[in-house]
């Protein structure tokens, strides 16, 4: 991409309204919009950086054997009459009237209608394990939307359900999807730490939150220190094993880790003081078993192997997909600006042209745009008419892992500069070199 073609609304000052780094860094770095209060769009670099972390998400779900499908937004208000929610769940629902007068809301979560779903398709226990997610927006009328994405009313969220013939078996897809979430923070570059949480409106009495530490987190935490050198790193799992996945789980759980909502002191007081650490979190993904609380009062039956009629036992499973740019920056940022993760960056690397319209410069900088975009590693291009002070600082604003600057000086001698973003170092090379460091 380059510059000049692009859409990168990038602001100079610090809108008065972002009171967190993360929300500054969005609104400077041209991420995103606010349309009304908790709603916002998306700009173009906003979108790449939300759609590879969709992308992960379905990448990490696939590998655990779970199926994307993709619901409405907009529900019928009768789905929820039945399983009692519809008056239960309050202000935070947005209740809207068709030209018919007939009740509809925007959804917050989805368990009713997946719900709907099956057993509109399902019959038997042959069919099961099943695993249905989905990438779709969720609208909850926060009382206090803020902190941008953070804390939105419209946000976008992974929300997937299990639907298992009994407890063992749901404990595992619980289990499973402990691992995959472990693997898709990590992707990310995230230290998510899966706390044992309070299970609130959702019901059920099996559950984690994942948090990632951050000052400006909402939730108060507790945890041993230990947890933070746990990796799952490279290693192979197997998810349809049941001991592997659960082994994995033991290993997480193990150390303690809890929002206030569950903290114990006694317990807590057991860890050596040196490991005993309390801070803030901010949740990025909740998992939850809450058994037949859905499929008995709606009727979600299958036959099992001895030809009896039972409800399905179910867990709902979400991942904060749009907070998770927030959380993202809110890890990873300096004074200059956003340091994303490779696993996330919206570009992996940009190239300042630091003479515009000098021919040589131009030449280099159009083979490395070539080249680079040839070995699927899309630049973007400053190639605008400005200072190099300002291309630096749109560079370090918005975050890109690498970048390559590209001068008459350099040339003379057959040398661009690559400069890490996180570390600040920079290093001649040819520009075939640079390359090969990045592929
Ligand atoms: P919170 O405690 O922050 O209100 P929640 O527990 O109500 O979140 P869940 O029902 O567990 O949210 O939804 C799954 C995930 O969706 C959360 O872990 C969080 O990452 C994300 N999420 C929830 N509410 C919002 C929101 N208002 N804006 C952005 N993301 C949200
Ligand atoms: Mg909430
Ligand atoms: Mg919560
Ligand atoms: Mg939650």
């Amino acid at each position: 991409m380059r510059l000049t073609r692009y859409f990168l609304p990038v602001l100079k000052e610090n809108p008065a309204e972002a009171q967190i780094v993360s929300h500054r860094l969005m609104l400077r770095a041209g991420m995103i919009r606010q349309q009304a209060a908790g709603i916002y769009s998306w700009l173009p670099l906003g979108l790449r950086v939300l759609r590879r972390i969709e992308q992960i998400v379905h990448e990490e779900q696939a590998r655990a054997g779970h199926i994307p499908v993709l619901m409405p937004t907009l529900q019928s208000a009768d789905l929820w009459r039945e399983s009692g929610r519809y008056e239960d769940y309050g202000e935070e629902m947005l209740r809207i009237k068709d030209r018919h007068k007939r009740d509809l809301l925007y959804g917050p979560t989805n368990e009713e209608m997946i719900t709907d779903i099956f057993r509109g398709h399902v019959n038997s226990y042959k069919d099961l394990p099943l695993t249905l997610y989905q990438i779709q927006w969720k609208f909850r009328d926060e009382i206090r939307p803020r902190f941008g994405v953070m804390r939105g009313r419209e946000f976008l969220m992974k929300d997937g359900y299990n639907f298992d013939i009994d407890k063992d078996a749901a404990i595992h897809a619980y289990n499973r999807h402990m691992v995959s979430y472990l693997r898709t923070y990590e992707r990310m570059g995230l230290t998510a730490i899966p706390m044992r949480a309070a299970s609130g409106p959702i019901g059920g009495d099996n559950t984690h939150e994942f948090l990632v530490l951050a000052e400006t987190g909402e939730s108060e935490v507790f945890y041993d220190s230990a947890i933070l050198d746990l990796k799952l790193g490279e290693r192979v799992v197997d998810y349809d094993s049941r001991e592997e996945c659960e082994g994995i789980v033991q290993e997480w759980t193990a150390p303690y880790a809890r929002t206030d909502e569950t903290h114990d002191a006694a317990l807590f007081d057991q860890i050596p003081e040196e490991r005993r650490k309390s801070s803030r979190g901010i949740e990025v993904g909740q998992i939850f078993y809450f058994g037949t609380k859905y499929s008995e009062p709606m009727g979600a039956v299958v036959v099992n192997d001895k030809g009896e009629r039972v409800p399905v036992h179910m867990g709902s499973h979400g991942i904060g997909v749009s907070r998770l740019l927030g959380a993202i920056i809110e890890a990873s940022h300096d004074d200059r600006g956003i340091i994303w993760p490779e696993g996330v960056t919206p570009f992996p690397v940009g190239i300042v042209n630091l003479k515009q319209g000098d021919i040589a410069t131009d030449g280099a900088c159009e083979a490395l745009y070539n080249t680079l975009i040839s070995k699927g590693l899309e630049p973007l291009y400053d190639d605008r008419d400005d200072r190099a002070g300002a291309k630096f600082a749109t560079m370090d604003l918005i975050g890109l892992p690498w970048r390559i600057t590209v001068g008459p000086r350099g040339l003379a001698n057959g040398m661009v500069e690559l400069t890490c973003r996180r570390t600040g170092e920079s290093q001649e090379m040819t520009p075939e070199a640079a390359v090969a460091r990045l592929v």
